[in-house]
């Protein structure tokens, strides 16, 4: 039998309304706030996650399912959202539209070889927002409250948002320098991986999940304690607008997020009854020069629809109920021809209608109608069409009433509503 490959998912028919739920929801948002959608291919060439992810980040170096093509072109299914927008925002002029901001949306699967232990799927799916085109503090706080909106929108229990500044190239230099002075002596009991990041970009030793590590920069030097001018004054202003918005936060300085490409704010929401971080995003000026375009600032998250689906109210995930017919038409096999034109005319009517497929025995096809939890059951017998009428059984109630065919539509319309 030709199984499922590793860390990937089926979302079965029974399974699929709980995710039309989570993309009803981003549509109302999407409207809420003016946000498009952008939808760019599965895979791009190689060097553009190289350079607008990072070639120090785990995801470029450990994660990516990279492969040549038969032109021997080097091909990655796309490891995140962000850069592809980037890549399509620049490749199609949207930065010179000349109506900025660009405020988008994408939905989108994403890939990672993840380690098979870590639970993590290679397959999942990200909802991400982009707004592109504003430095402004605002967009950034507008940018959270879009996550926060969107989590409570799925009614997540208990999140809590975290915001940190990981300051502009300048504060890094100087904090980098800083944080390598106090890691410098510990450096030997640190794991392998913070000793290459040591050089390369010792911030992210901060992320660095190991114990032994974060016992290390338990005390490290507050990156908000080297923020230059600009960069204090803009999280301030962000801390500001958060305010005036009603939006809570907890300044979490050890907040860096894994990629390269972020600049000033950084943000994490996460479900703290579970610990789970369910968002995480920030602002990322340099990656749009960074993949070849004009210095553009860039604020946007992302939000793993897997994760969300698993920390989101379980009775609203719970509402969401596969299609099922409202009423379901159970014809003596002598009066099939009936079943199906009365189906016909009801979903004519919009109303959602099936009758039997396969057959069955009268006795059969209410058991089935039962089980697939329709509202009524239409039965057609030889009394029935007789009087040009149908026993409607409202399987809610269990009563049966005679109704006749003229007045069906509007019988089964009054009932539902
Ligand atoms: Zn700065
Ligand atoms: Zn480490």
């Amino acid at each position: 039998m030709i199984k499922i490959p590793k860390g990937t998912k089926d979302v079965l028919p029974s399974n699929s309304a709980k995710w039309h739920l989570v993309e009803e929801n981003i549509k109302k948002l999407a409207k809420k706030y003016a946000l498009n959608e952008i939808r760019t291919p599965i895979f791009e060439h190689t060097e553009l996650f190289l350079r607008g992810v990072g070639d120090t980040t785990d995801i470029v170096n450990k994660e990516m399912y990279t492969f040549l093509d038969k032109a021997d072109r080097s091909i990655t299914l796309k490891p995140e959202g962000t850069a592809c927008v980037a890549r399509s925002f620049i490749e199609n002029g949207l930065d010179s539209a000349g109506v900025m901001p660009v405020k988008m949306y994408y939905e989108t699967p994403v890939f990672r070889y993840e380690n098979p232990q870590s639970g993590r799927l290679r397959e999942h799916h990200q909802f991400g927002v982009e707004i592109y085109g504003s430095a402004s503090a605002y967009t950034d706080a507008e940018v959270i409250s879009i996550a926060k909106d969107m989590l409570e929108s799925m009614q997540v229990a208990n999140v809590k948002l975290y915001i940190n500044s990981i300051g502009c190239a300048d504060c890094r230099k100087k904090y980098n320098e800083a944080l390598r002075t106090y890691l410098a002596n510990s450096l030997d009991s640190m794991c392998p991986q913070c000793k290459e990041r040591f050089d390369k970009n010792p911030l992210r030793i901060l992320d660095c999940k190991e114990d032994k590590c974060k016992l290390v920069t338990k005390s490290a030097p507050r990156i908000l304690d080297y923020l230059c001018g600009d960069c204090k004054d803009h999280f301030d202003k962000l801390k500001h607008t958060l305010d005036l918005m009603n939006i809570l936060y907890t300044v979490k300085a050890d907040i860096v997020r894994g990629l390269d490409y972020y600049t000033g704010t950084v943000f994490e929401f996460v479900a703290e009854d579970v610990g789970l971080t369910v968002c995480g995003g920030g602002r990322y000026n340099g990656l749009l020069e960074q993949i070849g375009g004009k210095p553009t600032p860039a604020v946007g998250f992302g939000m793993g629809i897997e994760r969300l689906l698993q920390v989101a109210n379980a009775d609203l995930i719970d509402s969401a109920t596969p299609n099922v017919p409202t009423i379901y038409f159970a014809p003596m096999q002598e009066y099939y021809d009936k079943a199906i034109s009365l189906t016909a005319m009801l979903r004519e009517a919009g109303i959602s209608a099936d009758t039997d497929h396969i057959g069955r025995s009268l006795k059969a096809q209410m058991k089935y109608a039962g089980k697939l939890g329709v509202r009524f059951v239409g039965i057609l017998g030889e009394d029935e069409l007789k009087q040009d009428a149908v026993s409607i059984k409202d399987m809610q109630i269990g009563e049966t009433q005679l109704v006749k065919i003229a007045d069906l539509i509007n019988y089964i319309e009054k009932k539902v509503n």
